[in-house]
């Protein structure tokens, strides 16, 4: 099994000093190819930053960063162009908020990043992605005639058009309701399962992350424990054993 994303002792910290923050302190974690990771902890633990070191949107202070299961790619030494360009073709990711121009169509969402690339793309390539995330004739349509799930999929089509190897998301059912919730973590599953797609996913809800095949949890900025079998009941017992840690530890 290769891994599609290996972190070794990742460090970040926020200011200096007495004020300074260890957002991660010291996080090594492997994420499998083709594997659905979820990764859970106390607001605060350091999931988006580990996301964003991560997927080579903020650079570490310390540690390693290879991405890619055959050559991986060291990423914490590329300059920012190559960083740039990396980003762009072999990483996705999505957001809490959809993060869609109000302006332009789905379809147009979906190819603007190719485009600002300078690259074409292909109409039939973003109504191929529309549908991957069923939206099929749903591509004419500006975000405000969409429901909130349905911009999320659009954004999730941005995200895979250009075929990444990992797809990273930040809470992306954060701002959903439980049925559009869970349309879009089938989505993801079904593309892990189906087509080998590597997600590394922020959540916070112990049920959003039972659909993947393992959580990892943070806290404090280090790695705190696994669940392998992760239903919602062991998932919410794990995270409230953590909060528990926590309270005890101020
Ligand atoms: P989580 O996503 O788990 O809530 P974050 O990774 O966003 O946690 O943040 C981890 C810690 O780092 C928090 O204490 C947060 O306040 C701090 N932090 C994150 N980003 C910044 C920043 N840009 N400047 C200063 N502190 C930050
Ligand atoms: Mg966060």
């Amino acid at each position: 099994m290769t891994n599609a994303v290996r972190l070794t002792g990742l460090r970040k910290t926020y200011g200096a000093g007495e004020s300074a923050v260890h957002a991660l302190a010291d996080v090594s974690l492997s994420f499998a190819t083709g594997g659905f990771t979820a990764v859970m902890g106390p607001s605060g633990s350091g999931k988006s930053t580990l996301l964003q070191c991560a997927a080579g949107l903020d650079r570490p202070d310390a540690g390693s960063v290879l991405l890619g299961g055959g050559d991986p790619v060291e990423l914490t030494g590329l300059s920012e162009k190559r960083l740039t360009v990396l980003r762009r073709e072999r990483i996705g990711f999505v957001f809490q908020s959809f993060n869609l121009l109000p302006t332009l169509t789905a379809e147009q969402n979906v190819g603007l990043p190719v485009r600002l690339a300078g690259r074409r793309v292909r109409r039939s390539a973003l109504r191929e992605a529309l549908s991957q995330v069923g939206l099929e004739g749903r591509g004419g349509h500006r975000p405000h005639q969409l429901s909130g799930g349905q911009q999320q999929r659009v954004a999730l089509a941005r995200a895979l058009v250009t075929r990444p190897a990992v797809l990273f998301a930040d809470e992306p059912t954060g701002a959903l309701d439980t049925e559009a919730s869970g349309q879009v973590l089938r989505l993801l599953r079904g593309l892990v399962d189906a087509h080998g797609l590597t997600v590394i996913m922020v959540t916070h809800d112990p049920v959003a992350a039972s659909y993947a095949h393992r959580v990892v949890f943070l806290a404090d900025g280090r790695p705190a424990g696994e669940e392998r079998s992760p239903s919602p009941e062991r998932v919410a017992a794990a995270l409230a054993g953590l909060r528990t840690a926590a309270v005890a530890a101020c």
